[in-house]
């Protein structure tokens, strides 16, 4: 914990992906960004609005995916907390490794930090197999460059084996479409 004492005080760029399968998909995108302005993390960046076929566990709905750039102030681990209570308030009910979820918020980059820890590991462990979090980072950060292999977001996107990833616009333009 002690890059939490480190770091704190000052904004720190971090990049979180989101996902929905279940229910309205938009709904719970939606609310958990406005969730996490309101939580201290202030949103500078976001990617259009993807839809994806899940992964790990196939039976189960086409998921909704973005990604996003935060400053926040927060620590990684309160940060960690924040999402988990983020993820609760938009509806998450418990449920199964790669199974279907209301809402799922995970910390892909926080700054150049690298941590290894049984409750968080960042950069996140499976981000440079995932289409769903790639495509949507290319949006916002193809020049990020991942602290553990040292490539950019855009050479992992460009080894990824497949993209199932649909562009469906921005999450604000599907919402005054639908309304
Ligand atoms: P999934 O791995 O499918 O996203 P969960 O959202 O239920 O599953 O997360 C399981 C646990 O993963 C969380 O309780 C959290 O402690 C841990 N975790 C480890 N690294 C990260 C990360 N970078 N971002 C979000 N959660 C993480
Ligand atoms: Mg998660």
């Amino acid at each position: 914990m002690a890059e939490d004492t480190r770091t704190s005080g000052s904004e720190h760029a971090v990049y979180l992906a989101l996902g929905s399968n279940v229910g309205d998909r938009k709904r719970h995108l939606q609310c958990a960004l406005r969730a996490l302005e309101k939580k201290g993390a202030r949103i500078v960046l976001k990617s259009d609005l993807y839809s994806s076929k899940p992964y790990g566990y196939e039976d189960q709905g086409d998921f909704y995916n973005m990604a996003v750039g935060v400053l926040t102030s927060l620590p990684p681990f309160s940060l960690l907390q924040t999402l988990k209570e983020v993820e609760r308030e938009c509806g998450r009910n418990p449920t199964f490794r790669w199974g279907p979820r209301e809402i799922d918020i995970d910390i892909i980059f926080f700054g150049n930090l690298v941590l290894s820890d049984v409750e968080l590991t960042v950069p996140h462990p499976d981000f440079r197999e995932r289409d769903f979090v790639l495509r949507p980072l290319m949006d916002i950060g193809r020049m990020i460059v991942d602290p553990l292999t040292e490539k950019t977001v855009e050479e992992l996107y460009g080894l990824l084996t497949k993209d199932t990833c649909v562009n469906l616009g921005s999450l604000d333009a599907e919402e005054g479409v639908s309304e």
